[in-house]
């Protein structure tokens, strides 16, 4: 049998402190699931969280705020510093809707990665997820209470109130850059949206007359990102970025893009309408997208241009945090009381990285205290490149594996003679805190 070695960098990936930070959080997107559960999001009878309508308006102006805390926010900074991750102020800490984002964001550090190259280079001025920062504002009753210096610049910045608004009112209105003709005008939320309930985005241009949808933004993003690797200006569309190890190449992403720009006839595209462009994404045949092993337009006509659903990703970790309750770990006494625990666990995560090391595999689901311990270690600044340094390559984090799945493959893991050698006794950790 081979020799397995725990990865040298986990020796101060994480610390306990850091989880504490990130359990504190947690039950803070716990107890405002909580107040969700009223109206904004229900369980299936397999468990897993849905929105309402109501709740699916909600995500959308999370995620909007999100955006707008990068344009007025991080770009300001970042024009000041350039991207040397110097971190967030105090008063530069979000709203907490506008943090979980950021948190969901993160977790999936493939898509964060290749956005923060391709969309938004403001998103290198954080230095990791404002952990302590965020964590410092939340209460024992899990409630956030921001400073005043934090909501007066937030709301002198974007013009949003700070505290989200759980429910939208007909009068509510938000700001639309037309992708075709950059007119920029007011829309009202409820009524922007093809069932008025935020779904899907559909506000008519008051200048040009173009109907601004989710995909009409996906196909402007489309033609700026090829338009951008054609003269070489820009890297290239999306998922293309990143070879398989995470690594960018912007060489081969930008002939990976002209290839695809071939292959579905949009080569040509600055001679073509947005209108055409759309039409033309809309009617590649199958058999050409499938042709391409990449599956490029799946990240375009994401809300907020994004390369991945960032309103998904805070629902499934509000999932996640509701697990952590659960087990008592959102308890603002557990890390002091159970460090022992916490320590375990970041030795159990040390095994699961080096098991994932051995199978080259991004998908196998650890159990849920390592997976607590590889959540932090994803928001920490050196991620990436502690993976990179050591591996050359870097895991990616998918967590909308279906659970059945993910509990054959922690069992099967856990119990296998592999993980002997980390002195993994007990399968599933959580059995032994469950009930408290
Ligand atoms: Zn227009």
């Amino acid at each position: 049998m081979a020799q397995y070695v725990t990865p040298r960098f986990m020796d101060s990936a994480v610390s306990r402190e850091d989880i504490a930070a990130h359990l504190r959080i947690y039950g803070l997107i716990r107890s405002n699931l909580f107040i969700l559960a009223k109206k904004h999001v229900y369980y299936d009878e397999n468990d897993i969280l849905w929105p309402t309508t109501e709740g699916r308006l909600f995500l959308r102006r999370s995620v909007y705020r999100f955006r707008l805390w990068i344009e007025r926010v991080l770009r300001p900074k970042f024009e000041k510093c350039g991207p040397t991750h110097v971190g967030l102020d105090d008063h530069e800490i979000p709203p907490y809707d506008v943090a979980l984002v950021l948190h969901a964001f993160m977790l999936h550090p493939r898509a964060f990665y290749s956005d923060t190259i391709r969309l938004f280079p403001e998103l290198a001025v954080l230095n990791g997820f404002p952990l302590t920062q965020v964590a410092d504002l939340i209460t024992d009753d899990m409630v956030y209470i921001p400073k005043a210096e934090q909501v007066n610049f937030w709301e002198s910045s974007t013009g949003e109130p700070f505290t989200a608004p759980l429910f939208t009112t007909p009068a509510d209105s938000f700001t639309v850059t037309c992708p075709s003709c950059q007119h920029t005008f007011s829309a009202l939320w409820m009524e922007a949206s093809d069932d008025g309930m935020g779904s899907n985005l559909a506000a008519p241009c008051k200048q040009c007359g173009l109907l601004v949808t989710d995909l009409s933004y996906g196909a402007a993003l489309f033609v700026s990102d090829l338009v951008r690797a054609k003269s070489g200006t820009g890297v290239g569309l999306a998922g293309t970025l990143l070879t398989e190890e995470g690594v960018l190449d912007e060489a081969r992403s930008r002939s990976f893009t002209l290839e695809i720009a071939r292959v579905i006839g949009l080569y040509d595209v600055e001679k073509l309408s947005l209108e055409d462009v759309i039409s033309k994404l809309l009617s590649i045949p199958e058999d050409k997208l499938d042709s391409l092993s990449v599956d490029f337009l799946s990240f375009y006509g994401l809300p907020g241009g994004f390369s991945f659903d960032l309103g998904a990703g805070v629902l499934r970790q509000t999932g996640f945090a509701s697990k952590m309750y659960h087990n008592g770990w959102t308890n603002p006494a557990f890390p002091k009381q159970c460090s022992a625990i916490l320590e375990e666990s970041i030795s159990r995560y040390a095994g699961f990285l080096t098991l994932s090391m051995d199978r080259k595999a991004g998908s196998l689901g650890p159990a849920h205290d390592i997976d607590l311990v590889w959540h932090t270690h994803q928001l920490k600044p050196n991620y990436r490149t502690d993976f990179q340094k050591t591996f050359g390559w870097f895991l990616d984090h998918v967590d909308f594996a279906p659970i059945d799945t993910l509990g054959t493959w922690t069992m099967a893991w856990f119990s296998s003679p592999l993980l002997m050698q980390f002195g993994q006794q007990r399968p599933i950790l959580m059995a032994a805190i469950a009930g408290r």
